[in-house]
């Protein structure tokens, strides 16, 4: 996942999967002085969450001696995602604010000229994010998710998730043992239904059948690859609102953008 010289841009929340990795990162990087580490915040503009966890990150990175790059919808995209959530209430603030969050990390890092974006997803996310896939009917965004996720194309930062094989139990654990102040409260805007049902459904699974996360895990391990090989690889345009790369005209975030603004 990483070299020895890798600028890493850490996608840090406030929530104990980041602040986690943020400490386990500062310990490797301190082993490989051509290494750096940039803590990358999004202030997506949730009233009440999002400002606490955000002051919970900044503490965190003045402690450990990291430095820190926050962006905000707001100044990204002139709007908040609470305002989102105002303009329609039938909105699902997760499928915007996803889109948003990745765009707004992605600029984030390059701005500090990172080589690489690491995010905490453990092996909670990525197993939930297995079968959410293939709910959805869409097996092909298995590719997408992949815990080291190279652009061939060369046109996006790579993303690593260096603790996708870490159940989620064993990093709370970790933030415990360590100390670590983190923000518990859930987002007001809720999490997705669907995956919240299958949250509770695989935790019901793995305490009947241990290790069903992981397996699951390996499975689309193995998809993966065979999905990698057989998918053509898709030409890139720039996105003819903010140039940024897209297989269509505009961009997934600007497309979102415009019907907010409808
Ligand atoms: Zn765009």
């Amino acid at each position: 996942m990483l070299a020895y010289d890798d600028h890493i841009a850490l996608a840090l929340s406030g929530g104990k999967d980041s602040l986690t990795l943020l400490n386990i990162l500062v310990k490797l990087e301190r082993k490989f002085p051509r290494s750096k580490l940039t803590a990358v915040c999004v202030d997506e503009g949730i009233e009440g969450y999002r400002d606490e966890a955000l002051l919970l990150a900044s503490k965190e990175c003045k402690r450990l001696g990291v430095e820190q790059k926050t962006v905000s919808y707001k100044e990204l995209f002139g709007i908040t995602t609470d305002e989102i959530v105002k303009t329609d209430p039938d909105k699902t603030a997760c499928s915007y604010c996803g889109v948003l969050r990745r765009k707004a990390i992605n600029k984030a890092a390059s701005m500090v000229g990172a080589t690489k974006i690491a995010t905490a997803h453990n092996l909670d996310d990525e197993a939930q994010t297995v079968l959410l896939n293939m709910l959805h009917g869409d097996p092909l965004r298995l590719i997408r998710s992949s815990p080291v996720l190279r652009d061939v194309r060369g046109r996006f930062l790579t993303r690593i998730k260096p603790l996708c094989d870490i159940p989620e139990k064993e990093i709370v654990l970790y933030a415990y043992l360590n100390g670590l102040e983190f923000q518990s409260i859930a987002c007001p805007h809720g999490a997705q239904a669907l995956r919240n049902d299958i949250r509770a459904f695989l935790n019901q699974m793995d305490q009947k059948h241990p290790g069903t996360k992981f397996t699951l895990q390996r499975s689309a391990e193995r998809l993966r690859e065979l999905l990698t090989k057989s998918a053509p690889t898709i030409g890139l345009n720039d996105c003819e609102k903010c140039g940024d790369p897209t297989p269509h005209r505009y961009c997934e975030a600007c497309t979102m953008l415009e019907t907010v603004a409808a």
